[in-house]
């Protein structure tokens, strides 16, 4: 047995036995777990370093979870946007498959927690040949997104075989997949599965660090294997209460992902997923990170801010308010808050093109 798997195998289960380890009332989080599962592997229960921390937010059950009175199961309508089970065609040109139904740690505030760990996301060699067939009877795909539950969870042989029947599809021009192993369980990211990987270029990775504390030298250490093999890595966080909704953290967390060669491509306003709620912030909130990124650090650690709309609409990127309409002009506002004034040219008419052609002597 490989030594992630050994880690995997010793995850704690049961509120009771972190309970036991921080000496806290295992009570309230019993019914937690039974209703929406539990993992955490023994490495990034390591993380933890105190009670209600960044790391135990993200992974210890929290008896809120089912007292959320406000949010829908599948805010994103993603069922009902699914042409075979566990594919998601929202898209012109991409879709979303789910080739996977469980993570080395399941994350309280994961916004398909209706079903990842539970009985009833069933990821079969069935619906995984259904999502193959589906790709390959659209040519209008050129862009596939390998998501789950977490992909690289499964064995490499499996992969393997996912992967080169989609490079066998001729439209299909890039491969992406979404992992938070890097984060959770980074001994995953073995020589093997690296060599796996690195046959079906072009192959992207989006991985999920939520907070600096996650980049330990062992996720620094898988992200730079998979940089090595030419896969660009970029990152999604997901904005949440308690763990990340602080400029500075924010701003500390997109300079150490560059360091480790992962770009910040998203972060996202939490989805009203059932049994989040305590996670979400305002939308205020989020452009104040961004307003606070923009200018202050390298452009290239500053990510897109999106919302995934409600009902499926897609993702809509959020702006601060840099730009304001003057008449046909701008006002432009920098990172400071100085404005500038920009002179729009806007359509040419033809007399004026005339004279500038003759002004100019040509
Ligand atoms: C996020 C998402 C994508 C990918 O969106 P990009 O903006 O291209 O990264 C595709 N399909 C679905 C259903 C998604 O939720
Ligand atoms: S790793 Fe991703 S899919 Fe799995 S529980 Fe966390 S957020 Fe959800």
């Amino acid at each position: 047995m490989e030594t992630w798997q050994k880690i995997l195998q010793n995850s704690v289960t049961e509120p009771t036995a972190i309970a036991a380890r921080f000496g806290i009332d295992p009570a309230p989080l019993i019914a937690v777990a039974e209703r929406y599962p539990m993992r955490i592997n023994p490495y990034y229960l390591s993380l933890i370093q105190s009670i209600n921390d960044p790391i135990w937010k993200q992974a210890v059950p929290d008896e809120l979870e089912l007292q959320d009175q406000v949010c829908p199961a599948d805010p994103l309508n993603e069922e009902n946007q699914s042409p075979v089970p566990n594919l998601v065609h929202r898209y012109p040109d991409r879709v979303l498959f789910l080739i996977s139904s469980t993570c080395a740690m399941y994350c309280r505030f994961c916004t398909r927690k209706r079903k990842v760990g539970c009985a009833d996301m069933a990821i079969t060699e069935e619906s995984i040949s259904a999502g193959i067939a589906y790709i390959r009877d659209h040519s209008e795909i050129r862009d596939v997104i390998l998501s789950g539950g977490d992909p690289l969870l499964l064995k490499d042989e499996k992969l393997d075989s996912i992967l080169s029947r989609l490079r066998a599809i001729p439209h299909v021009e890039i491969i992406r997949i979404g992992s938070r192993i890097p984060v959770v369980l980074p001994q995953r990211i073995t020589p093997n599965l690296v060599r796996v990987l690195k046959r079906y270029h072009p192959l992207y990775i989006n991985t999920h660090f939520n907070h600096p504390d996650e980049i330990t030298r062992q996720a620094a250490s898988a992200c730079n294997r998979l940089a090595n093999a030419g896969i660009p890595l970029g990152n999604q966080s997901v904005l949440l209460r308690g763990v990340n909704d602080d400029p500075q953290v924010m701003k500390r967390l997109m300079q150490r992902l560059l360091a480790i060669r992962v770009r910040p491509y998203y972060i996202y306003q939490a989805d009203q997923v059932q049994g989040t709620d305590h996670f979400r912030t305002s939308v205020e909130e989020g452009l104040e990170i961004i307003r606070a990124l923009r200018g202050f650090t390298s452009g290239m650690a500053v990510p897109s801010y999106v919302i995934d709309a409600p009902g499926g609409g897609g993702k809509i990127p959020l702006l601060p308010d840099y730009l304001q309409q003057l008449g046909s002009d701008v006002i432009l506002k920098n990172y400071l808050g100085d404005t500038y004034h920009y002179t729009n040219a806007g359509p040419a008419k033809p007399n004026e093109e005339l004279e500038w052609h003759e002004a100019m002597g040509c």
